[in-house]
């Protein structure tokens, strides 16, 4: 049998989320290695499947990415049909690339499957539009987590006049705010910070630039969670007449 792995986005949580093309490609996989961003619920759609646990979130026990890849390889040439299933999107902050790489290069054959990416699904259950007429010509998605402790180029995030939608924050949120207030960026740029984006649990807290990290720790906001930092993170309402005026 021909070696093939799915590296396949499960979206941001709700099981709705999820594309067509992973519904199907979990209904034929016998496999199914699962990160624990992933709500178990769309496992409903590989009833048969065996499902092997790889998550590693920040804090727990974590499963090193070397014992991920062999073991992709090692069922993938026992011919089975393997999911690596992720949260949000395989190729926004979830190494699917670094795994597709070294699945190739040992001769296995990979297909990505994207899913909505946790950054576009929280802003749109919270009425927020990343990009708008006027006001937001572009989005930027960047992490606040570097593996080598390096610095973010803050003067050009904080001057590029796109929306930024920041990925693993939540402990960052100080050195966040320091870095773009000091790149230039005004101290009551409007924030929304959206916990578990799209599941019936999601907390959407608005605040400022400059008061985002108290009100995080006055709302009890954890990870997971994304932050929008732009004009577009207003109020719907207030932004529509502002628009209009
Ligand atoms: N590949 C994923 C991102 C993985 S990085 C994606 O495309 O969405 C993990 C980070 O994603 C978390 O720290 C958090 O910032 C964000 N995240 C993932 N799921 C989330 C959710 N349901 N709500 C809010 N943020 C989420």
């Amino acid at each position: 049998m021909s070696a093939k792995v799915w590296l396949v986005g499960a979206g941001p949580g709700d099981p709705e989320l999820l594309t067509l093309k992973a519904v199907k490609a979990l209904g034929q996989a016998e496999i199914v290695m699962i990160d624990d961003l992933v709500n178990p619920a769309v496992l409903e759609h590989c009833p048969g499947a065996r499902v092997v646990p790889v998550g590693k979130r920040g804090g727990c026990r974590s499963t090193p990415q070397a014992f991920i890849h062999r073991l992709m390889l090692r069922y993938a040439r026992q011919g089975k049909c393997v999911v690596r299933l992720k949260g949000g999107d395989p190729c926004i902050f979830g190494r699917g690339s670094e795994e597709a790489d070294w699945l190739s290069e040992h001769g296995i054959e990979v297909e990505l499957v994207n899913g909505i990416t946790a950054g576009l699904a929280g802003a749109t259950q919270c009425g927020i539009p990343l990009t708008l007429r006027g006001v937001a010509r572009g989005v930027t998605l960047v992490t606040a987590h570097t593996q080598d402790d390096s610095t973010l180029n803050w003067p050009a995030l904080a001057q590029s006049g796109t929306t930024l939608v920041v990925y693993m924050g939540v402990a960052k949120l100080a050195d966040i705010r320091d870095g773009l207030l000091a790149g230039g960026m005004r101290a009551d740029m409007p924030v929304a910070m959206i916990e578990n984006a799209s599941l019936p649990q999601q907390r959407d807290c608005r605040s400022s630039l400059a008061a985002m990290q108290h009100d995080a720790l006055t709302f009890q906001l954890k990870s997971p969670a994304i932050l929008v930092i732009g004009e577009v993170a207003a109020e719907p309402q207030a932004l529509q007449l502002a628009i209009s005026a």
